[in-house]
């Protein structure tokens, strides 16, 4: 797959935005999870500022995987359309301190890069979307629903608690 790479800073200062499909058959780390690798992911990346002051990137992935129903094991298809925000910061400090400050679960903070990788942004965003145990509502056998949803935590979180 071929990288897009972004000045993550930059690109917020300018606002700038970018967008494209993916062939998640691209998508190494998302194709082991999912049934089969058809379709594509549609992506778009805003930069701007958040109303804290702090550059943000917006994040929106939309399309359509093939997952394995764990419980009757067959294939069945979720929808996923994210929006994401994600606040950028120097360093790993400054990340923890803006987390803090923004006391905001539905934001993530990252460290910025001169070189970041959109698509693997793209990846685990549509990662972050999948469920834990990928089951039907209701299967086509007719097996009972499940009752408990899983929610997956941040990628972006775990990788903060393996560093620090
Ligand atoms: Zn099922």
């Amino acid at each position: 797959m071929s990288a897009k790479l972004i000045d993550s800073f930059e690109f917020c200062r300018q606002m700038q935005q970018l967008s494209g499909q993916t062939a998640i058959s691209e998508m190494a780390r998302l194709s082991v999870e999912l049934a089969d690798t058809q379709g594509e992911l549609r992506w778009s990346l805003a930069g701007g500022t958040h109303s804290s002051g702090l550059p943000q990137l917006k994040l929106q992935v939309a399309g359509e995987v093939h997952l394995l129903c764990q419980r009757c094991l067959t294939a069945y298809a979720l929808p996923i359309a994210t929006d994401t925000v994600l606040v950028l910061a120097h360093d790993d400090a400054e990340a923890d301190a803006n987390e803090a400050r923004l006391d905001d679960d539905s934001i993530d903070v990252i460290v910025a890069n001169t070189a970041l990788d959109v698509l693997a942004l793209v990846e685990d965003d549509a990662l972050l979307a999948l469920p834990l145990s990928p089951r039907h509502d209701v299967c086509p056998d007719g097996a009972e629903a499940a009752v408990v949803k899983d929610k997956k935590e941040s990628p972006f979180a775990v990788l903060k608690k393996l560093k620090s």
